[in-house]
């Protein structure tokens, strides 16, 4: 027993090892990217839910960034938002996607007229937050890309947003300029429905776990419906992520969800082709 358990601490030290290397390569890789134009932003479409069942129009998007790596190809945020967050490349990253979505935004705007998106969201982490005076660099990025700030909004999640009163501070100054705010991934945080009248969000985002169980799971439910009245009580407005089916739609309307989002509207697309399904989705 004494040599498997030997056996196994050496295997975990080797995984241990490969994972810090990964992680090495990473951080080494992804400062390169920055410089080489190896990252990119795709946009999911976000569709807003008609209650009567008719059919659900575009109501905005949502920008997620990409990493095409010249060896490992495409490479998800998951395995390099952490990593550049803990080495401090999540001020530039951000900054750049923040700069681009808004560009690219604009553009449709002159594109496609009343086809364009109304709505930008933009995903925020706790690192950008820190940066000093971050609120000034969203100003510059709005004047020098020409993005109306009613029309951005920067999404949070609840662990970033709850209770810090410096945390509040900085997404006040942000409000400031005009933006909207978004509470992403509702309902995996620690934060209940009872906190959501502290923080000065006007949008919830309810999470794809609480989506996905929705069909088959009374108790989720049960928890977007509160999540929705206690949204709708404050003023707050609800999107469903992570819509896959039809039946899924079906419930979140019903349960009075304002917006949807997902593979069954659209996956995330380059900006070109989210032009071309604004146009066909339209038609
Ligand atoms: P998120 O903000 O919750 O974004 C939604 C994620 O769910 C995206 O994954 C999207 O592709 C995926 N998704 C959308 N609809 C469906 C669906 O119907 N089914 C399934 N299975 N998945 C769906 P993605 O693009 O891999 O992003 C993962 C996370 O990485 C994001 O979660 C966000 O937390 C983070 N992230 C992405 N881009 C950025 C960024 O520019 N900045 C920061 N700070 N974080 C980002
Ligand atoms: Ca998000
Ligand atoms: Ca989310
Ligand atoms: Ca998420």
């Amino acid at each position: 027993a004494k040599r498997a358990g030997g056996a196994r601490f050496v295997r975990f030290a080797a995984e241990m090892r490969e994972r810090s290397a990964r992680r090495t390569d990473i951080e080494t890789d992804l400062r390169l990217a920055l410089q080489a134009d190896q990252l990119f932003v795709v946009y999911q479409p976000v569709v807003a839910l008609r209650p009567d069942g008719g059919t659900d129009h575009s109501a905005g998007v949502e920008a997620l960034v990409r990493w095409r790596h010249p060896v490992r190809g495409i490479v998800p945020p998951f395995e390099f938002i952490g990593v550049a967050e803990e080495c401090g490349l999540i001020g530039p990253l951000g900054d750049f996607v923040l700069e681009r979505a808004c560009r690219d935004f604009v553009r449709w705007q002159h594109e496609l007229g009343d086809l364009a998106p109304r709505l930008l969201a933009v995903n925020l982490s706790r690192a950008q937050l820190g940066q000093p005076n971050w609120a000034g660099t969203v100003a510059r990025i709005l004047a020098e890309t020409g993005m109306a700030a009613e029309r951005l909004q920067l999404e949070v999640t609840e662990s970033l947003a709850a209770q810090d009163t410096d945390v509040q501070q900085r997404l006040h100054e942000l409000k400031a300029l005009g933006i909207t705010l978004a509470l992403d991934d509702f309902g995996t945080g620690y934060s209940s429905l009872a906190s959501l009248h502290l923080l000065p969000v006007d949008t919830v985002k309810i999470d794809r776990s609480f989506v996905s169980q929705s069909e088959t799971s009374h108790h989720h439910r049960v928890l977007i419906e509160a999540t929705v009245k206690v949204a709708q009580s404050l003023g707050m407005s609800t999107v469903a992520e992570g819509i896959e089916t039809d039946a899924q739609a079906t419930v979140v309307r019903t349960l009075q969800c304002d917006k949807g989002q997902g593979y069954l509207y659209a996956r995330p697309l380059p900006s070109d082709d989210l032009a071309a399904w604004l146009r066909q989705s339209s038609g």
